[in-house]
C-alpha cells in the first residue's frame, strides 16, 4: 500500500499501547483501512514470553522469539503508525496520550501528546517486589527479554567466578547457589531449564567445581505452581526432588541484600524461623504489579476508584467508567488469570468488535443517505426502500456483538528434565498428564503458537542446536 503520509481526517484515530500479546493479537487480525491506526510502544517487537525461560541458559537464542513490529505492521491493508515510546500518561478528558522516548538515542523532540479517539491499552505490568528490602537493586527478573540476557550472563559469571584460582570454597559455594524466589510457572520453569543446562552442560565442561552447584526456589505457599491440579503439582515436586532442585515451600522471602535472602519458613508445627540463605544468582518470580501509568489513570477515572490489580474493564473490554478507551492482557481486570492466553483472546476479539464497528458505521451512513434520496427521486422509492430494508437487516445483525468469553485451553508448564505438566480441555473434559510425552505435546504446541514461520524455524534450530552440540557457555 503506499505510505498514508497525513492522517485521513474522515477515519477515527485508534491508539494502541504495548506490542505484546493483547495488542498484537489486536492488530493481527484488525483492519487497519477503518482506522487511522497508532501503535506506541518502547519495544518495537513482539515476545513469545511462553519460551522466554529457555534464553536464560541458551536453549533457545533470544532473536528467535522476537518478531519486530515494523514487519508486522507491513503486512497490514492500510498503514500503521509506530512510535517507539513510553506512555507517561493518558488524559481522558482531552483525549490524548503523552509520551516520551526512552531509547538510548535521543532526538530533538524527547515527549510529545498524541490525540486519539479511541484507545487500547495494552501496556501490560511490571514485577512485583512487594517493596521488600533489597529486591530491585539485587534481583534479576524474567519479563523482558533483557532480562534473559542478563540472567544467561551472570549464571556463567557466577560460575567462572567460582572456579577462580584459590577461591575460598565457603565463596565457591555462595557463587554457585542459584536462588530462585516464587514457585509460579514462571519460577519453576526457570528452575527447571538452569538445572538441565546444569547437569546436560555446564558439568560435562567445568566438572571440577559442578557438583557444588545447586539450585532452591523458594515459594511462600503450602506447594508450587497453584494453578495446577494436585497430581501434578506431586509430579513436579517429585521431578525437582529427583533433579535435586531444592524447593522450600511456606516459606516468605523478607529481605535481600547483595550476597544473602532471608527468609521466613513456617515449620510443620507453625513455628517461625528466619533462614539466610548465600547466593550467587537471585532471580526473583512474584508475579504482576500496576504499571504507574495505569494507576495514573485509574486515578483520573472515579469508577475505578475500588480496582486494585489494573484497570476494571466490562463484558466488551471497555474501561469502567470511561467511553473510549479499552484495555486488553495484564492491564486488565477482566476477572482472568494475568495469561497470555487471555490477552490474545482479548486482543483478537477487540479487533472483530472494532472492524464490526466501522462495518456498522459505514452501513449507517449508507441508510442515511439512502434515507435523504428517497425525496430526491420518488421514482425509485420502491428499489431505495428495499435497498434500505437489506442494509437494516445487516445493521440488526451487527449489532448483536455478544460480549467477550474467554474459551479456557488449559495450562502448560516446562519442568526439566525433558518433562512438561499439563492440564488441558480435552473434549469438554480435563486431562491432566506429566512426562516425556508431555514434554513433546509442549513443544510442538509452543511451535504451532510462535508468531511467524521464521520464529517456528529458528526456534527448531535452536532445538536441535542445543541437543547435538550443547548450549554455548561463552558469556557476551
Ligand atoms: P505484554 O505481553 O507484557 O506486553 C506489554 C507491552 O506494552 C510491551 O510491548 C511493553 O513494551 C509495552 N509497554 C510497557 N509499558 C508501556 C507504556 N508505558 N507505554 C506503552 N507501551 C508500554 N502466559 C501464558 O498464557 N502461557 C505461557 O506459557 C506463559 N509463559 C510466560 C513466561 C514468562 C517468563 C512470563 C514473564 C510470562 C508468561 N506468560 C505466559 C504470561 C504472558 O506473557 C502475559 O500474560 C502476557 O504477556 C500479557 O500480555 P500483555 O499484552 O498484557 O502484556
Ligand atoms: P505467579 O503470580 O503465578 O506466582 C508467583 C509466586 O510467588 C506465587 O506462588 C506467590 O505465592 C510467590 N511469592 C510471592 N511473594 C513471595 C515471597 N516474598 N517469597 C516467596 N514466594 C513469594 O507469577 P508468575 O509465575 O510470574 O506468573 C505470572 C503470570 O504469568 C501468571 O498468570 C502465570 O499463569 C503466567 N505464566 C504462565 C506460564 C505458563 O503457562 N507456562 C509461564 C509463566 C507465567
Amino acid at each position: 500500500p503506499e505510505p498514508q503520509v497525513e492522517p485521513d481526517p474522515t477515519k477515527k484515530t485508534l491508539v494502541i499501547l504495548g506490542t505484546g500479546w493483547g495488542s498484537v493479537s489486536l492488530l493481527k487480525r484488525l483492519d487497519t483501512e477503518n482506522y487511522n491506526v497508532i501503535v506506541i510502544s518502547p519495544r518495537n517487537y513482539f515476545l513469545f514470553t511462553p519460551l522466554l525461560p529457555s534464553c536464560t541458559t541458551g536453549t533457545i537464542e533470544h532473536r528467535s522469539i522476537m518478531e519486530p513490529i515494523r514487519t508486522i505492521l507491513r503486512h497490514k491493508k492500510a498503514s500503521v503508525r509506530f512510535y517507539e515510546a513510553e506512555a507517561s500518561s493518558i488524559d481522558p478528558d482531552r483525549k490524548v496520550v503523552k509520551i516520551f522516548d526512552t531509547s538510548e538515542v535521543r532526538g530533538k523532540i524527547t515527549e510529545t501528546e498524541v490525540p486519539y479517539d479511541m484507545l487500547v491499552v495494552g501496556v501490560g505490568a511490571e514485577n512485583a517486589t512487594f517493596g521488600i528490602p533489597g529486591v530491585r537493586e539485587n534481583s534479576c527478573f524474567l519479563k523482558e527479554i533483557g532480562d534473559a540476557q542478563k540472567i544467561r550472563k551472570r549464571i556463567m559469571d557466577c560460575v567462572e567466578t567460582a572456579a577462580f584460582k584459590d577461591q575460598p570454597a565457603e565463596e565457591v559455594d555462595r557463587l554457585l547457589h542459584m536462588v530462585v524466589v516464587g514457585g509460579g510457572p514462571t519460577g519453576v520453569e526457570f528452575a527447571g531449564e538452569l538445572q538441565d543446562f546444569i547437569d546436560n552442560d555446564i558439568k560435562k565442561l567445568i566438572p571440577d567445581i559442578s557438583d557444588r552447584l545447586r539450585v532452591t526456589l523458594i515459594e511462600a505457599l503450602p506447594n508450587v505452581l497453584p494453578m495446577f491440579s494436585k497430581q501434578l503439582i506431586e509430579y513436579t515436586e517429585s521431578t525437582f526432588k529427583e533433579e535435586k532442585i531444592n524447593v522450600l515451600t511456606k516459606t516468605v522471602v523478607k529481605k535481600v541484600t547483595e550476597k544473602t535472602v532471608e527468609a521466613e519458613v513456617t515449620g510443620p508445627d507453625g513455628a517461625k524461623e528466619t533462614i539466610v540463605l548465600p547466593y550467587g544468582l537471585l532471580v526473583w518470580a512474584t508475579g504482576n504489579a500496576v504499571r504507574p501509568v495505569i494507576k495514573d489513570l485509574m486515578a483520573r477515572i472515579p469508577a475505578q476508584a475500588n480496582s486494585r490489580r489494573g484497570l476494571a474493564v466490562n463484558e466488551y473490554l471497555v474501561v469502567q467508567g470511561t467511553r473510549d478507551i479499552w484495555a486488553v492482557g495484564d492491564c486488565a481486570v477482566a476477572g482472568y488469570a494475568p495469561t497470555a492466553q487471555v490477552a490474545s483472546q482479548e486482543g483478537t476479539f477487540l479487533a472483530l468488535l472494532f472492524n464490526n464497528m466501522a462495518k456498522t458505521e459505514a452501513l449507517e451512513t449508507k441508510i442515511k443517505e439512502l434515507s435523504s434520496s428517497l425525496n430526491l427521486q420518488p421514482g425509485n422509492s420502491a428499489e431505495i426502500s428495499q435497498q434500505i430494508e437489506l442494509y437494516e437487516r445487516q445493521l440488526r445483525r451487527m449489532k448483536t456483538i455478544k460480549p467477550f468469553r474467554y474459551s479456557h485451553q488449559g495450562n502448560l508448564a516446562y519442568i526439566g528434565m525433558d518433562k512438561a505438566v499439563a492440564d488441558v480441555t480435552w473434549f469438554n473434559g480435563n486431562l491432566a498428564a506429566g512426562g516425556s510425552m508431555t514434554y513433546l505435546f509442549w513443544r510442538s504446541a509452543y511451535i504451532s503458537m510462535c508468531f511467524s514461520t521464521r520464529n517456528r524455524l529458528l526456534v527448531i534450530n535452536d532445538w536441535l542446536k542445543s541437543k547435538v552440540f550443547g548450549r554455548d557457555v561463552s558469556r557476551e
